[in-house]
């Protein structure tokens, strides 16, 4: 099988710290990599993610970025329908520096297709909670949605101008000002919830998880109206449902047991609950709007420049997602599926069905990417076993996550499953293109 593209992330302190000469050229010499980008605007996460420390990298042993910070020069006149305007970092290694010139500078050098990421987050949360409390989404009684984990908390509502306008702006100055190939991204959709305590991984359980979802927030309320839905019935019913899941009083503890424990399909629970399924559509229908606006941004931009669509949940869906909806207000999807960090060679069905899934919504015009995952536990033979499984699912290319935790070992073993999987890289697909 033929594909286009073999992609690599980098992160700013990547090549602050190992000098881009050598993260570029490790990853073109171990795997062939014909596709490099940059984290230009990233979250807070502790790097290596869930890894102690780094395998390869000589100044530090793990870094904690600042929140939502960006890592390139971008203009504030693109900024100024919004008072969200983007934060840079403090860090004296990298402050003052434009990170994704650098990385376009070589990469250019090399032949290499050249790409930015934005990131789960694009904003301070503390700083929106503080100033801006407004924008951020609200569950049904009117309070901040959010996870365990520190990415998942405080997420914006992009329902609301200043999220919306301001990404925009994001999405058009990065594309306007740099000489790039393409901008991906996997930016937080509406807060998916979490699923119920359910040792299956059914649909009920998944689908009543994101009442702990959002977003009720006022823009969402105006917007809601003006698509013609009934908000405050919406707002009434959905109240009832959050209760049960959230199990307020005695009796909704009782009524979720049985709708955890009986055989209810979510399509028999949203049959009951017309509300219910209209609040996902309302989400799912903002969702598309905002990749439309997000498109449009970035040919106004510039036409060449692909919009490559990220994902980061296991149900996109949960999130607002409708792929069959956003094809045409993307270029590519990445599947950042990474199973093989799990370690279980069994994990690897479920990245198959995901992939499928994806494609099956997109079609065959667009491209699909296929993450592998080269860091944590994934060992070279998961790596080998997840690309020859991936040789028969008709991928496009594939992207490796991350440079910063992987070792040589599992950068080669990508290069041995492509030759064990015969996957082959069509050499002249990215450079006839520029
Ligand atoms: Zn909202």
């Amino acid at each position: 099988m033929y594909i286009k593209e073999i992609a690599a992330s980098l992160y700013p302190w990547d090549i602050a710290d190992e000098g881009v000469e050598s993260c570029v050229d490790n990853l073109i010499h171990l795997c062939d990599v014909n596709s490099v980008y940059l984290v230009g605007l990233m979250h807070k996460e502790k790097r290596p993610l869930d890894q102690l420390y780094y395998p390869h990298n000589p100044k530090r042993k793990f870094y904690i970025p600042e929140d939502s910070r960006v890592y390139y020069q971008m203009d504030e006149a693109n900024f100024v329908k919004t008072p969200l305007k983007p934060l840079y970092s403090k860090e004296t290694f990298l402050k003052d520096k434009d990170w994704l010139k650098e990385l376009i500078g070589y990469a250019r050098q090399k032949g290499l297709k050249v790409g930015v990421e934005i990131s789960h987050t694009i904003y301070d949360a503390d700083i929106a909670e503080r100033k801006y409390p407004e924008i951020l989404q609200k569950n049904v009684y009117g309070m901040p949605v959010g996870g365990d984990k520190i990415i998942d908390q405080r997420i914006l509502c992009p329902n609301h101008e200043y999220v919306r306008e301001y990404i925009k702006a994001l999405f058009y100055d990065t594309v306007k000002n740099n000489d790039i190939d393409f901008i991906q991204s996997c930016l937080v959709m509406f807060y998916e919830g979490r699923a119920l305590r359910n040792e299956h991984d059914n649909e009920i359980a998944n689908v009543l998880g994101t009442l702990h979802g959002g977003c009720f927030c006022e823009s969402c309320g105006v917007k809601a109206k003006q698509m013609g839905y009934d908000w405050d019935k919406i707002q009434h019913d959905m109240k009832k449902l959050h209760d049960i899941v959230t199990e307020r009083e005695l009796s909704d503890m009782m009524t979720l047991r049985l709708l955890e424990q009986g055989n209810l399909l979510a399509t028999g629970l949203l049959l009951e609950h017309p509300s219910f399924y209209q609040w996902l559509e309302f989400r799912t229908r903002s969702i598309t709007e905002l990749f439309k606006d997000i498109y449009e941004s970035i040919k106004k931009a510039n036409t060449k420049v692909e919009f490559r669509y990220n994902t980061y949940i296991r149900y996109p869906e949960l999130g607002g997602m409708n792929f069959a909806g956003i094809r045409n207000y993307v270029d590519s999807v990445r599947e950042s599926d990474y199973s093989e960090q799990s370690g279980d060679l069994k994990r690897l069905e479920l990245k198959r069905t995901k992939i499928l899934k994806i494609r099956r919504a997109i079609g065959y015009d667009k491209d699909l990417i296929a993450a592998v995952g080269v860091r944590m536990n994934a060992n070279e033979d998961i790596i080998r076993e997840s690309l020859k499984m991936l040789a028969k699912t008709g991928i496009d290319g594939i992207s490796l996550g991350h440079y910063d935790g992987a070792t040589f070992g599992r950068l080669r073993a990508v290069k041995e499953g492509m030759l064990e999987g015969e996957i082959n890289l069509q050499e002249h697909e990215n450079k006839s293109k520029q």
